[in-house]
């Protein structure tokens, strides 16, 4: 038995981002004979941190630090270009390690659910934010940047990084590592427009004070705000004062400076609230979005929009949808489509009748929900190995092949996975073509160059 005869654990990690990395290094750390495997569909790690993070915001990217220690550790092996489902299934998986933990993120986006949301020129956030960020799903997406005005449906954070990216001037992005077919596309950019819609006030926005306050920032853009939104009403004052509201309260501060401030700049960034989208319009393609105006019910902080009687009808060339990420199914394993994640207890997964899954753990967005920054997925691998590890009397008591058996059988397949040592070559040639432009990384933007790099042929 793992723990109790020194056999080393064996556990299985599916996905590079945070959380995966997280888990590793919790279980690397836990005193234990431990080897992981880290099983990724790219064959490059990082998940979100690569392909999430915006590309003007690079600090924000240096956990990938820390990841990179994680990934060097002699008992860690990664297996990139590998898709759990696709090349290889969950029971392959638990036949070659005493345990898997799920850290396969949020793969797409919710839906809105109106009409008129697949037209042309409405786009997922997850498609653009991939496209600048060189997700090889989304290189070859376009975005009809001809358009002047857009709108952006959300207001949290990913909001803000997209609006972001279509009104800085495109010489803010050149040294960053924004894609190189997103850099010439926004070169040609005519949008001057971009306005950020919700459906509830101010004081509920989920910006973030910093990044808020950062849209004020940007050259030759106004931030603009209806001075009448920011009329709070009884209850919002309530939540404004509330001491555990800072982030709050710094917002509304940001809110007042933009609607006092001027709106004669080159480009705006409007800033909506109340509004609920009904419809997205338009005969071939996107021409505007029907809203109904809102008002709020409820307790502080449990407020809920609801809709008046009144429409609002706002012109636009260009939609994205920033509502939030939804985790994708795993085959054979249970899924709360409602919710976008895997039912778990306690980071053990769930079946339908609440009993534990023995050897099967999920961490980050894929259970919790996509909520939450890079950091917040420490804690909450560490819980997931607690979780574990504290089963391991009950786990699987046979040795088990582990990352050697897993590559034995993609080879036999003919399935070309990406080991670590490859990764670093891709960076390390990712870096090379960078620096001769001014950037700290040229993207590769497809999967075949990536396989290319490490000499492998393309399947
Ligand atoms: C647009 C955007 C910007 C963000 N910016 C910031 C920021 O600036 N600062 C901050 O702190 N947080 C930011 N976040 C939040 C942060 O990125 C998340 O908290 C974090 O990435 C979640 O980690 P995760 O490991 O659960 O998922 P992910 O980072 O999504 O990693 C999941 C990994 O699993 C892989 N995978 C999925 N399915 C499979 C499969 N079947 N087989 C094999 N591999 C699979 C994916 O390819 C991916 O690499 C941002 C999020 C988004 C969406």
């Amino acid at each position: 038995m793992p723990g109790s005869t020194e056999l080393p654990l064996k556990v299985a990690i599916i996905g590079s981002g945070p959380s995966g990395f997280y888990a590793a290094e919790a279980l690397l750390r836990s005193g234990r004979i431990v080897e992981v495997t880290m099983i990724e569909r790219l064959p490059v790690p990082y998940g979100l941190v690569r392909s999430g993070v915006a590309p003007d915001h690079p600090k924000l990217k240096q956990p990938i630090l820390v990841y990179d220690r994680i990934a060097r550790s002699a008992a860690f092996f990664f297996l990139g270009n590998v898709h759990v489902d696709r090349d290889i299934g969950m029971g392959e998986l638990m036949d070659t390690h005493h345990a898997v933990v799920l850290a396969c993120g949020a793969g797409t986006d919710r839906r809105l659910g109106i009409p008129g949301e697949k037209l042309p020129g409405s786009h997922p956030a997850s498609e653009f934010v991939g496209w600048y960020n060189g997700h090889p799903d989304y290189h070859a997406c376009t975005f009809d940047l001809a358009q002047e005005v857009a709108v952006i449906i959300g207001q949290g954070n990913v909001a803000l990084d997209i609006a972001r990216i279509l009104v800085k001037p495109v010489d803010h992005l050149r040294h960053t590592d924004i894609a190189a077919h997103a850099l010439d596309a926004l070169a040609k950019s005519r949008i001057r427009e971009v306005h950020i819609v919700g459906r509830r006030g101010p004081a509920q926005a989920k910006f973030t004070s910093q990044e808020l306050s950062e849209i004020g920032e940007i050259a030759q853009c106004s931030a603009v705000v209806h001075p009448g939104d920011l009329d709070l009403s009884e209850t919002c004052r309530i939540e404004a004062a509330d001491k555990m509201s800072r982030n709050l309260a710094k917002n509304l501060e940001t809110f007042r400076r933009f609607a006092s401030g001027s709106s004669d700049a080159h480009r705006r960034c409007y800033f909506h609230f109340f509004r609920n989208p009904r419809q997205i319009s338009g005969h071939r393609r996107v021409e505007g979005v029907r809203f109904a105006r809102t008002r709020l019910t409820g307790e502080p902080f449990r407020q809920a929009a609801v809709d008046t009687e009144e429409f609002i009808d706002m012109p636009c060339g260009l939609v994205f949808r920033s509502i939030g990420y939804h985790g994708v199914p795993i085959a054979g394993l249970p899924f709360d489509d409602a919710r976008g994640t895997i039912p778990h207890r306690d980071g053990r997964l769930i079946d339908p009748s609440g009993n534990a899954i023995r050897g099967l753990y999920a961490t980050g967005w894929i259970k919790r929900g996509a909520t939450g920054i890079i950091g917040t997925n420490r804690a909450d691998s560490v819980a997931t190995v607690a979780s574990l590890l504290s089963d391991l009397p009950g786990l699987d008591t046979m040795p088990k092949s582990g990352s050697a058996g897993l590559a034995a059988m993609l080879a036999a397949r003919g399935k070309r996975h990406v080991t670590y040592e490859e990764w670093l070559r891709i960076d390390e040639t990712e870096v090379r073509t960078g620096r001769a432009k001014g950037k700290p990384r040229e993207k590769m933007t497809r999967v075949q160059e990536m396989l290319a790099v490490c000499g492998a042929a393309c399947d």
